[in-house]
């Protein structure tokens, strides 16, 4: 029997004693690497079989249609959400899918998180998560809807100004954003089990609707996140909300800005309405302000060039300006505050940001205040380098067959960041492509034909998932333990 010593470093971090050794083992690892390589390659191609909308049967289609306009006929908009209302329904779909299991808990109370699983070939593979928010944003005016928000109206694309594709449309307050990938996700595991009633997946798929991500999420994803239970479900992977794309590529976002939510005060001497000092509180603001402006011309300018993203950018909004006493206006104010909303992407530092706001100040030790009520100081990135990341290879497998547009960052705040920063892979994928982009606007709508097609386009995305093998960062993982 021949024996590798390992160097006394204690645990498994020794270097093995001699050469030959090292040799042996180096050569043992690149056989396993090129193992798991090859597993990969047969487990993908084999998923890689999925329905399109015209094989996807006809009664079938309709059901998933009746589910999605049944999810969106409950009034979950911020802020009194129908979440108990919510979660009946859900549950009740969840029964149609086979194997499924569900399991509810609340970190706040009447904020119920749902999670639906199925468990995997290999328990202790980690897992598939599938995310979506059950909550929605208000519908606004409603006299500036054309149909019920509430109402979930299935109407001829003929009576929508604005639709790009022929057929019915569905029109509802979160037929966007989201709860149209909910339904997908769960009607998507239904086409699987339909196409073969006895399949199995290697790993545990976790379907999990949760609450309040309109309002940051918090007492939702914030929550979850922390606990045991989402400890206990070891996630491997996420999916959660993308957006619409107005062409036929479909969108990916990887990553989404942080918010530095900045206040800028100025302080100058008080002084009578009638005098010429020389510089004052509102003044010096002002001039700041105007930095700002010439600043945010520079990047609109980029954005309407098409040069970048919105995502892509530090964007600012001169949110709250105030000074002086309305009844004073023969007094020259002490001071003068301004708070900036401003989005930074996550390969922009924090450092960067003080920069770019130190650049907008007129003078140095004049007075000027800068301070922060909000900031994140990294943002996590879901990188798509297989070396890096090997879930990209496994999704970019997964969506080989659509024209994805190049990944994005995504503009606003979702979910998905409280995942990323878990160092979990999050795909941000809502397959909704030929259609306009209408979250959080009126008249929100969602062609039938956009939303079946997203159920195959999720199928397939699942199969590959979660029939995912072990991949080497796990492989390596597990030997560290
Ligand atoms: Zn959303």
């Amino acid at each position: 029997m021949f024996h590798c010593r390992f160097a006394a470093r204690g645990g498994y971090g020794g270097e093995p004693a001699s050469p030959i050794c090292r040799a042996m083992i180096a050569f043992i690892v690149a056989v396993m690497i090129a193992a798991i390589h090859t597993r990969t390659a047969c487990a993908l191609t084999v998923a890689t079989a999925t329905a399109t909308v015209a094989e996807f049967d006809a009664d079938a289609q309709q059901v998933a249609i009746a589910n999605l306009q049944r999810y969106l006929q409950l009034d979950t908009a911020q802020p009194s959400p129908a979440y108990a209302s919510a979660l009946t329904l859900l549950t009740q779909l969840c029964f149609g899918v086979p194997n499924m299991k569900t399991q509810v808990s609340s970190f706040v109370r009447g904020k119920p998180v749902l999670v639906c699983s199925i468990a995997g070939d290999d328990p202790d593979a980690p897992s598939v998560m599938l995310n979506s928010h059950t909550d929605v944003v208000a519908a606004g005016n409603l006299s500036s809807w054309d149909f019920g928000p509430f109402d979930a109206e299935r109407v001829p694309s003929s009576r929508l100004a604005d639709a790009l594709t022929g057929d019915d449309h569905i029109v509802a307050r979160g037929a966007q954003d989201m709860k149209s990938v909910g339904i997908q996700y769960l009607e998507a595991l239904k086409l699987l089990y339909r196409q073969h009633p006895k399949r199995t997946f290697r790993r545990t798929i976790h379907v999990v609707f949760v609450p309040d991500e309109e309002i940051g999420g918090a007492d939702g994803m914030g929550n979850f996140v922390e606990s045991e239970w989402f400890q206990r479900m070891n996630v491997g992977v996420s999916c959660d909300e993308g957006i619409a794309s107005p062409t036929d590529e479909f969108e990916l976002f990887l990553a989404e800005r942080r918010p530095f939510w900045t206040r800028i005060s100025v302080q100058d001497v008080p002084g009578h309405g009638a005098m010429v000092p020389k510089s004052t509180a509102t003044l010096t603001l002002t001039q700041i302000l105007a930095n700002v402006a010439t600043y945010r011309k520079r990047i609109a300018a980029e954005i309407a060039s098409g040069e970048k993203d919105l995502g892509e950018i530090v964007s600012v909004n001169i949110n709250h300006v105030s000074a002086g006493q309305a009844h004073a206006i023969n007094v020259i104010p002490e001071h003068a505050v301004a708070l900036l909303d401003i989005r930074v992407p996550p390969f922009v530092s924090a450092q960067q940001v003080e920069e770019l706001i130190a650049s907008w100040m007129p003078c140095a030790g004049c007075g000027i205040d800068v301070s922060f009520l909000y900031r994140v100081e990294n943002g996590e990135q879901t990188s798509l380098d297989e070396d890096e990341n090997p879930w990209a290879a496994v999704f970019k497998e997964a969506t080989s067959d659509l024209k994805l547009r190049r990944p994005s960052v995504f503009f606003g705040a979702t979910d998905g960041r409280y995942l990323r920063a878990k160092k979990i892979p999050v795909f941000g994928f809502s397959p909704m492509r030929n259609t306009p982009v209408l979250l959080h606007k009126f008249n929100e709508h969602l062609s039938t034909h956009v939303f079946l097609e997203g159920i195959t386009v999720y199928s397939r995305i699942i199969a590959t998932l979660a029939n995912a093998p072990v991949l080497l960062h796990e492989t390596v993982e597990k030997l560290e333990l």
